[in-house]
């Protein structure tokens, strides 16, 4: 049975006046001190299907920077540029018990490519003869994907990231005295802190996770933009992974692959229904936006999007 378009609309506003009680809970990110420069209170939410309709609610002209849901695009780059084997020699799949920035989920190699160590590892395996060259086709992508020539460098968000990122410079230098890469650890660092603050807004954000969800294709002419085989890879790390330390919980709770950001950004995916991302800056102690994770867990509920169910 297909509800018309005016029921799901009223579905969904239902969904997130229920996510209304989580107002004011959480921690705007201050550790990179231009993400507190934020509306604490500000909040969007949009659901793009595979077939093209878009859901938009609230700030939905909110930019905002992509933080670790760039991983998920750098994980794409590293697929798209080097074979499977190449990139799971430097990187692992496993979910870590510890934050997003530590040191500790590196033993050999990182443990998954959706923790900074992860992150920091798959940047390195993009290919370009310099940063500016590696940058410009990650943001060609995200541009791609997002149907939006209006995705930004968000200059003042990498600047202060920069000037206050000495754990993820640690990271960098270790990773390099481990061989894991053998490039200039300050360049590396340098890319993949410019991906985290590539700027998008909610809508664009679903519209690129509805291409993920529809395969990998574009949503009007089925053209592949990314293969099926990284699709599932990326997806299936979402799931294990892009939680931080509450993935488990959260796939046991949502039933959705997603990825969060220090900004309050979400990204969920639903194969073969849609994209879905919410925003709303107040965080957890894990980094994930306390709003956010509750509204896809009610929408997951309300709309039926668990992918176990
Ligand atoms: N740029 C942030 C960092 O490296 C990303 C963290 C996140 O969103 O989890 O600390």
């Amino acid at each position: 049975m297909f509800l018309k378009r005016e029921e799901i609309v009223k579905k969904i506003e239902k969904s997130i006046k229920k996510s209304e009680r989580f107002i004011g809970e959480g921690e705007l990110a201050t550790y990179i001190p231009e993400l507190a420069n934020v509306d604490p209170n500000g909040f969007a939410l949009s659901i793009v299907t595979t077939t093209g309709d878009v859901y938009d609610f609230g700030d939905i002209d909110t930019v905002f920077s992509m933080q670790s849901i760039s991983k998920v695009i750098s994980l794409i780059m590293a697929l798209k540029d080097n074979t499977i084997q190449d990139v799971f020699e430097k990187v692992g799949t496993e979910p870590t018990k510890y934050k997003f920035n530590s040191l500790i989920p590196i033993d050999d190699k990182p443990s998954n490519p959706l923790i900074n160590a992860g992150a920091i590892t798959t940047a390195s395996l993009i290919v370009g003869k310099d940063v500016d060259e590696k940058f410009q086709r990650v943001l060609n992508l995200v541009k791609k994907l997002s149907d939006s020539e209006k995705i930004t460098f968000l200059k003042e968000v990498y600047s202060s990231e920069m000037e206050t990122t000495d754990v993820n410079k640690s990271i960098a230098y270790y990773l390099r005295s481990k061989k894991i890469f053998s490039l200039n650890a300050d360049e590396v660092l340098d890319l993949y802190i410019r991906n985290c603050s590539i700027g998008i807004n909610a809508s664009e954000l679903a519209h690129l996770g509805a291409v993920l969800a529809n395969g990998g294709s574009d949503l009007v002419t089925g053209d592949e933009m990314v293969s099926k085989e990284a699709v599932k890879i990326v997806l299936a790390q979402m799931a294990s992974c892009g939680m931080y330390e509450e993935s488990g919980e959260f796939l046991l709770n949502v039933g959705i692959p997603s990825k969060s950001g220090v900004s309050g950004a979400i990204l969920g995916i639903v194969p073969g229904k849609c994209g879905i991302c919410t925003y709303s800056p107040r965080l957890d102690e894990s980094g994930n936006s306390i709003r956010g994770k509750n509204l896809l867990k009610i929408l997951s509920n309300d709309l039926n999007l668990n992918i176990f169910l």
